[in-house]
């Protein structure tokens, strides 16, 4: 009997560099941000329009706790859905143009939640290769025929959807993929979804509140009707700088989830609060678009400085502007690197990704400057140049 053995795969990740560890902050969600005692500037945070630490997201929850507490008390279908989860779900539907919105605890359970309540064994799910582990987590989960299509790759999911005779079909995919930072092709996938009596389901975590004229997210930036786009999934905890998720949909979604989501209906509902921070939050990003147009133009910004530098950055328009390293010890030097120099950047490494294609996951905020973009740019210019020799080196020897 080996037992358990938990040393001997801790010891194989620490081995494989694929050790995890945790930094303790002791500030607020910020640019810069205290980690050790110590300031340091992060491009790491999905914090995209700075509204995690915003002062008047702050006086709205401290508000809402002096009027109904702190604590959920109960779930949502017993005695724990209070008048802010109620509102913020009328706001959710309002702003994505959807007929209703349900709010989970957060992004997994929710993707856990719609794809158990809509898919069993006779069914089958088609998802991107790059999709969330949350998504992909819940297909498994469903107990339908799982397919995997390659990467944003119509061709690739038609073949596979066509020869499928399943009860329903559901395609799956990330709107803004949250490693690689580029965006599904929407209208091309709800135009497969109509021809081949699917439905299209779309994980809008890293576009709701930073896509779209109003911050509507992937849906709006490519005009897709609830129609076309039947589920619409989002997370509050990101560019929303609060906590939790939603779907939204049509009327008979709502009522299917609330009736057979697992997640949804055996869980305690979210802080009351955070539904009213989430609610001053979302009038925040209607009303003001300054920071998505700061933010657009820093991300031009950087890639601009990193074009110039020499440095070759993933293919992406949005926020999430990655650096492809490659192997696991690179990555974990670079970032370290980084660290040293002031700068917090994480190293991205499997399983979060596929093997061999570990990077810098670089994040920008619309708290960002441009100068503390330069900082960046000059950081990952002389720590990349320092690794590339002893990587060129190393080969050589
Ligand atoms: C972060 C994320 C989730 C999970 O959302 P949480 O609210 O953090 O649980 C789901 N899907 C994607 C694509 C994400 O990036």
């Amino acid at each position: 009997m080996r037992g358990f053995n938990l040393k001997e795969s801790l010891t194989e990740r620490r081995y494989s560099e694929l050790y995890r560890s945790r930094k303790v902050l002791s500030s607020a969600q910020e640019p810069e941000v205290c980690i050790d005692g110590r300031q340091v500037l992060a491009f790491c945070s999905n914090d995209y329009l700075g509204l995690a630490n915003h002062p008047e997201i702050i006086a709205a929850t401290k508000q809402a706790v002096n009027q109904f507490g702190v604590g959920g008390g109960a779930s949502h279908l017993i005695s724990g859905h209070s008048q802010p989860h109620h509102q913020l779900e009328e706001e959710l539907a309002e702003f994505t143009g959807r007929s209703r919105a349900l709010l989970f605890a957060n992004g997994y359970m929710a993707n856990l939640g719609v794809i158990t309540a809509l898919l069993s064994k006779t069914d089958a799910v088609f998802q991107d290769r790059l999709n969330h582990a949350s998504l992909l987590d819940a297909g498994l989960l469903s107990g339908a025929r799982f397919y995997r299509y390659l990467h944003r790759d119509c061709d690739s999911l038609e073949k596979k959807l066509s020869r499928s005779s399943a009860r329903r079909k559901l395609i799956v995919t990330d709107g803004v993929f949250s490693m690689d930072g580029d965006i599904a092709p929407l209208p091309k996938l709800a135009a497969i979804a109509s021809k081949n009596d699917a439905w299209l389901m779309v994980d809008d975590a890293h576009g709701f509140g930073v896509l779209g004229e109003a911050g509507r997210g992937s849906a709006e930036h490519f005009q897709l009707s609830q129609q076309e786009l039947p589920v619409l999934m989002g997370t509050l905890g990101k560019a929303c700088g609060t906590y939790g998720a939603f779907v939204a949909g049509s009327e008979e979604l709502i009522e299917t989830l609330i009736q057979f989501a697992r997640p949804y209906i055996y869980t305690t509902s979210l802080p009351p609060a955070i539904a009213e921070a989430t609610r001053t939050s979302l009038r925040l990003i209607k009303q003001e678009d300054w920071r998505r147009n700061h933010l657009q133009n820093l991300v031009a910004y950087f890639r601009q400085c990193c074009n110039q530098a020499g440095i070759k950055l993933m293919n992406s328009t949005t926020p999430i502007q990655p650096l492809m390293v490659g192997n696991n010890r690179s990555v974990l030097a670079i970032s370290q690197g980084l660290y040293q120099q002031g700068i917090l950047v994480s190293a991205i490494r499997p399983p979060t990704v596929p093997e061999g294609t570990s990077r810098l996951r670089i994040t920008l905020s619309a708290r960002h400057t441009r100068e503390q973009v330069d900082r960046l740019v000059s950081a990952l210019e002389k720590t990349i140049i320092h690794h590339m020799d002893i990587n060129e080196r190393e080969s050589v020897a």
